[in-house]
């Protein structure tokens, strides 16, 4: 086995070398390489031959990375570090291999691979969080066409998105899960109207989405219809995979020294504070907590290649966000009374306090905490499921919150 394994290896690693040695060539522009890299199917090496991928398992495509950074060459379809590609690439990209038709593939695929289409997640609603299956916005079909109504928010990104990743209700006479579809919403149209609102720590990267009778062309349907809770929750994986493996960013969009263990122990020498047992405790915890996530983003990744949706998620993004919260408060132990500093001439304070702030994203953002818990408690452990009294019943017939709520005046940056 482990000779296959090494001869499998060695095969990867010519067939990049030789690649590399015929096409890299460091005058060509970083489109055209980027359209090298992508046809030949080592940009995203994990996805199925005929969807630019190769189908490596993740130590394979490991290989891939190690040989293209060792030509000096850059690997990857898009610029993840600046937060670009998570959505449409990390989430959406894999949700449309896992679920959706060959023509919506040969659509969307390639242009995000290219990094031409951004996305964005239509899910929330001002009545729909946490209990996201109570969501109200309308699909309608019409025609050759799918109609939507309704109001969806926290929109992350969803003002720079050419497309957003929907979930509508199409049919108000099945239980709150099962009348539920995944649809692709093209963002540039009359009937989508963005606004943005402004967050704890001055950015303005959420919105809210009003959408009136908005339209998409009927093969814009991901799985099948009323089938789109099973599609939602491939995605969500994704996105607790995504966001229990790269944390969060800061303000000037550079990645946060989050969880960064040697940071803090850095920083713990300049106070003078390595020695103190308290403190080393806090670091190794924070050590062990990146190790376990590691682990569970492999599990669950592999798990949500296939379609379908590991719990081992969400005890990843769990600790994620203890990581970020735990960071924080080590970092603003530190510190001591300069930590309640902001501003550039602060760096350290600053950092530890936008790193607070963000920490929230994790622990709010794709699930809460509290929901990643009861997920774990229901389905890792075994333990008995929340009592519902509106599991069963036709969608029609529940109680439910205002559907949509008033625009504000004016189209400025809401405190
Ligand atoms: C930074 C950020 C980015 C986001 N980006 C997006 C996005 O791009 N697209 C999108 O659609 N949404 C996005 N969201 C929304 C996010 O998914 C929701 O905020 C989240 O699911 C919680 O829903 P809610 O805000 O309605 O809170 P609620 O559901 O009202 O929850 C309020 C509180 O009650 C707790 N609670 C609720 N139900 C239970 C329960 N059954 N058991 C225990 N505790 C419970 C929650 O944990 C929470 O503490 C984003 C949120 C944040 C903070």
């Amino acid at each position: 086995m482990a000779i296959a394994q090494a001869a499998r290896a060695d095969e990867i690693t010519a067939e990049v070398r030789s690649w590399l040695a015929e096409h890299w060539d460091r005058s060509l522009g970083a489109r055209e390489w980027r359209a090298l890299v992508v046809d030949a199917g080592w940009s995203y090496p994990s996805w199925p031959a005929e969807w630019y991928g190769r189908g490596y398992s993740r130590a394979e495509s490991a290989i891939v990375a190690a040989e293209f950074a060792a030509a000096g060459a850059p690997w990857g379809a898009l610029d993840v570090v600046s937060g670009h590609g998570q959505i449409e690439l990390q989430i959406g990209a894999n949700v449309l291999i896992a679920h959706a038709s060959d023509e919506l593939k040969a659509q969307l695929l390639r242009p995000i691979l290219m990094g031409d289409l951004r996305a964005c997640l239509l899910y929330s609603e001002p009545g729909a969080g946490s209990d996201l299956a109570s969501i109200q916005t309308r699909a309608e079909r019409d025609g050759d066409e799918w109609v939507f109504n309704g109001q969806k928010v926290w929109t992350t990104v969803g003002h720079l998105a050419d497309f957003g990743l929907l979930i509508a209700r199409s049919d108000w006479d099945q239980p709150k899960h099962q009348g539920i579809s995944y649809f692709i919403l093209p963002m540039h149209q009359p009937g989508v109207e963005v606004r943005p609102l402004r967050q704890m720590t001055g950015d303005a990267q959420f919105n809210e989405v009003f959408i009136t009778d908005a339209r998409a062309p009927l093969d814009h349907l991901v799985g099948d219809i009323n089938d789109g809770w099973r599609v939602l929750r491939t995605a969500l994986a994704f996105e607790r995979i995504v966001m229990g493996s790269t944390g969060t960013r800061s303000r000037d969009d550079r990645r946060l020294p989050v969880g960064a263990t040697i940071e803090l122990i850095e920083l713990a020498r300049t106070k003078g504070r390595s020695e103190d047992r308290l403190v080393r405790q806090a670091l190794a915890e924070l050590y062990i907590l990146r190790t376990v996530i590691g682990w569970n983003g492999e599990r669950g990744a592999a798990v949500a290649a296939r379609g379908g949706a590991s719990p081992a998620a969400s005890l990843g993004k769990l600790a994620m966000s203890r990581l970020l919260h735990t960071s924080a408060s080590v970092a603003d132990s530190l510190l001591g009374p300069s930590g309640t500093l902001y501003g550039p001439s602060v760096p350290d304070a600053n950092s530890a306090n936008v790193s607070l702030m963000m920490a929230f994203m994790n622990s709010i953002g794709g699930g809460s905490d509290q929901i990643q818990r009861n997920i774990i408690a229901e389905r890792i452990l075994g333990l008995p499921k929340d009592l519902s009294t509106d599991h069963d019943v036709p969608f029609r017939d529940v109680p439910k919150a205002p559907a949509r709520l008033e625009r504000r005046g004016s189209g400025s940056p809401s405190a």
